[in-house]
């Protein structure tokens, strides 16, 4: 960390600021300036206490932590790009990855539908949501226990691999058995009880990143995961809360590519929360492929019109193989770009 001290510092503020810094487990070293006095404080700030209560003492102008809050998802602590396995489906490190499915299990027709629809294009990860964590209660909220139940038979039938969101600690354990990946939602993005309970099943991860979240905020959460014991956690950026109703988040792909740079774990886009409208969706996939996501999850209805939850952004699944064809170029490309960003 580094305090800077205000302009007319004494010599025994510098040495009361020194002390302190002692007594808290760093090192001081005096930086004195033409104006101001600097001290530089060595010592790791992620197992020491913050100095950043020192700001409150009469002679000190700022204190400035030099370390990340994130260590372990650092590009600094791991060079290498994370290849995440879902069921033998890799993502990361040139292995891009299309992840689509309806917003929410409906029903066995419906789900049964999409995913006959998006296998038959290739689809090898399914988005399979029993829960629907809703910001209104009297919002169609999943149908739970029987969606788990659907889940199990579509999984047998079609030897899919299904990322579903579990809405809290509580449910993972009714979940395990049929999810290959699990995903922390948006609503759920700072929730560290749950990403602790998460990170010690063995699954998966595909972190959601929340609607108000920094970058910072969001490895930080990833963070949370890698140290408790789970390495293979998939980041995905789904839109800020924004004052333009254009599109309803603002997918920000600034994040993506600083992320990219910041972070080795993959990351996908989502282009249907962040357009909510089918028609923005093939843009705003191509906006993130061309950030350096390492893929997108999006959503897929066979009858979107009728669909419970989502209906303007979720795209027709008897559609999907158009979609995907226009896309494929721009994913070829995005491929290209992560093999030679990975070698
Ligand atoms: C979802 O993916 O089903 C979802 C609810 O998205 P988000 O958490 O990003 O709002
Ligand atoms: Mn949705």
């Amino acid at each position: 960390m580094i305090i800077v001290l205000k302009r007319h510092a004494s010599e025994t503020d510098i040495a009361t600021v020194s002390d302190l810094v002692c007594s808290m487990r760093y090192q001081p070293r005096i930086i004195r300036g033409v104006e101001q006095t600097v001290i530089a404080c060595i010592g790791d700030e992620l197992s020491n206490r913050s100095l950043e209560a020192l700001r409150n003492l009469p002679a000190v102008e700022s204190v400035f932590p030099v370390q990340k809050k994130f260590k372990l998802v650092s590009r600094e602590y791991h060079p290498a790009d994370t290849v995440v396995n879902v069921n033998g489906t890799l993502i990361g490190g040139g292995n891009m990855v299309v992840i689509a499915g309806p917003c929410a299990i409906e029903s066995y027709d419906q789900f049964r539908a999409a995913v006959q629809d998006l296998t038959r294009c290739g689809v090898k990860i399914i988005r399979a949501m029993p829960f629907k964590p809703r910001t209104s209660p009297y919002d169609f909220q999943g149908l739970k226990l029987d969606g788990i139940k659907i889940m199990r038979d579509i999984k047998t039938e079609f030897d899919v691999s299904l990322v579903a969101e579990v809405p809290g600690p509580a449910q993972i354990e009714m979940m395990r058995d049929v999810t290959d990946m699990f995903q922390i939602g948006a609503r759920n993005a700072q929730n560290y009880d749950l990403l602790e309970h998460l990170a010690r099943v063995g699954k998966p991860v595909l972190l959601k990143r929340g609607m108000a979240s920094t970058v910072e905020e969001w490895l930080t959460a990833a963070e949370y995961l890698v140290v408790n014991g789970c390495p293979q956690v998939v980041l995905c950026e789904r839109g800020l809360r924004s004052f333009d109703k254009v599109t309803r988040n603002l997918l920000d792909v600034g994040a993506v590519a600083a992320a990219k740079q910041l972070c080795h774990l993959p990351i996908l886009v989502d282009p249907s929360h962040a357009a909510g409208t089918r028609r923005l969706v093939p843009a705003l996939s191509r906006a993130g492929l061309a950030a350096g996501a390492d893929g997108i999850i999006v959503e897929a209805h066979p009858d979107p019109v009728n669909a419970y939850s989502d209906a303007s952004q979720q795209l027709e699944s008897s559609k999907f193989a158009d979609f995907l064809s226009d896309l494929a170029p721009w994913i070829e490309l995005a491929r290209q770009q992560r093999t030679r960003d990975a070698s």
